[in-house]
């Protein structure tokens, strides 16, 4: 047994603790847990516990359903919402065909697999995420309109905002989980909350962000009302993103800075960009994988302070550009490790995994590939003409999750980063969900033509 283990095995006794939930997550983003005793901990960690994989979404086909889940000890934490005695902790799991090989299924193994790559090729991959999510009063299940919790707006600070009590003891739980926080405000809309994690290493982050969600919606119930991570909930008010800032590292040097160059971005900056921008169209699906998504991309017309709240429509980049899909954040003088780049499609309701995945794909393909990187969108993109974006060679992003799906099923770089089986039925399921949407008679059509046809 190894330290780790013999910590959490010893950490379970002093703190008594007789649950320990062992976490996953499914191909769409769902969080799966199994409980097991503290007694069956020494042997999960050996040979993991056997579990029935064909109920969950995308694990395994119905001959092969077998499969089993093994603890990672280094990311032992206790609940924090179930923390008195006889206390809950969790650990994140790899999951493992019977034959001891990881599953071609789990998502924690897709970005395992791209990290390893990275690595191979001297990175190491950080990511930091800024989460945004609504509060809102209800979640009705009917379809109709759900209460945001609040009525403030971006950056407000206001006596009767909930969010303020919620952000204070939400941050305090993820903490206490080993979470850091590095900032988080009220955002522009009614209800809308966002909070800043920390960077570290792209598994820890997406571990950290599925760890998140959970803790938010605790936290949620705790204060009577509810989380959640639905792109765009409303019509009127912006979306919620997950904009995340992405650098690779050689070593303790970061990679993306060159001193005296433009914006201080290095050559290895400059095609991961590029790469980035090339294949952002066939990656869309998974960075902004529900038809909901597309309404937080293409919402409102009065950009970027009304309803679109400045999501990204348009594949380009920019210095300090929020109306890019990439931004280079201001370069901090003296902070050679801080350059970076901001990608700003991605949402709130990805996978952490696969977007992740499929993000640094992209823009390793740019840096092994290299790819030259266009000149930048200077101007707000939202206020040129169609024919000017063309001009500057400006494409748009899918305009629905119908269109993304199109570009995903020809790309190799996506077939390639998520596996045969993961891309197969991520697109299967997405068709479903495309299809079912494009045949639903919605509220829009029947308020605008019944009534005069
Ligand atoms: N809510 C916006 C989005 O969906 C972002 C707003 C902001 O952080 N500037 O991307
Ligand atoms: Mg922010
Ligand atoms: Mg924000
Ligand atoms: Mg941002």
């Amino acid at each position: 047994m190894d330290k780790q283990q013999e910590f959490v095995l010893r950490t379970l006794e002093e703190r008594d603790i007789r649950f320990v939930r062992l976490w996953f997550t499914d191909v769409l983003g769902y969080l799966k847990s199994v409980a097991v005793a503290p007694a069956e901990l020494e042997q999960a960690f050996d040979e993991g516990i056997g579990f029935d994989g064909s109920a969950i979404e995308g694990f395994a086909r119905v001959h092969e359903s077998d499969m089993i889940a093994k603890p990672a000890p280094a990311t032992f934490q206790v609940l924090p919402w179930r923390a008195e005695a006889p206390g809950t902790a969790r650990m994140f799991c790899d999951i493992l065909m019977p034959d001891g090989s990881p599953s071609y299924a789990d998502p924690r193994y897709v970005l395992k697999r791209i990290l390893s790559k990275t690595s191979d090729l001297g990175f190491t991959f950080y990511t930091h995420p800024e989460i945004e999510f609504f509060l809102l009063k209800d979640k009705p299940v009917d379809g109709s309109r759900p209460t945001p919790a609040d009525s403030s707006g971006y950056f407000d600070h206001t006596p009767q905002n909930i969010g303020m009590d919620f952000r204070r003891q939400a941050i305090s739980m993820l903490e206490s989980m080993g979470i850091s926080v590095e900032f988080s405000h009220h955002e522009g809309a009614p209800g809308q909350q966002e909070i800043d994690l920390r960077y570290a290493d792209a598994l820890t982050t997406a571990d950290n962000i599925m760890t998140f969600r959970l803790v938010m919606k605790q936290v949620a119930l705790e204060q009577g009302v509810q989380a959640t991570f639905m792109p765009k909930p409303f019509s009127e008010y912006p979306g919620s993103g997950m904009h995340t800032h992405l650098s690779l590292f050689e070593g303790d040097r970061n990679a993306f800075h060159e001193t005296g160059a433009e914006y201080q971005l290095s050559k290895v900056g400059r095609s991961f960009i590029a790469g980035l921008l090339r294949h952002a169209g066939e990656i869309s699906a998974v960075t902004n994988q529900w038809v909901n998504s597309y309404k937080r991309i293409w919402g409102g017309a009065n950009r970027p302070a009304g309803a679109g709240g400045e999501a990204p429509s348009y594949i380009c980049w920019g210095h300090n550009n929020r109306s890019a899909l990439i931004r280079v954040p201001m370069y901090k003088p003296g902070k050679t490790g801080s350059t970076r780049v901001e990608v700003r499609s991605l949402d709130s309701g990805a996978n952490p995994y696969l977007a992740y995945a499929v993000l640094l794909a992209a823009g390793l393909k740019g840096v092994e590939e290299g790819y030259e990187l266009p000149a930048g969108a200077e101007d707000d993109v939202w206020a040129l003409t169609d024919a000017e974006r063309r001009a500057l060679g400006i494409d748009p992003l899918p305009q629905n999750l119908g269109e993304a799906i199109d570009l995903m099923q020809r790309s190799e770089l996506v077939a390639e980063t998520l596996g045969e089986h993961v891309f197969d039925f991520f697109l299967r399921n997405k068709k479903q969900e495309w299809e079912e949407y494009r045949s639903e008679v919605t509220a829009f059509e029947l308020r605008k033509s019944l009534p005069v046809l």
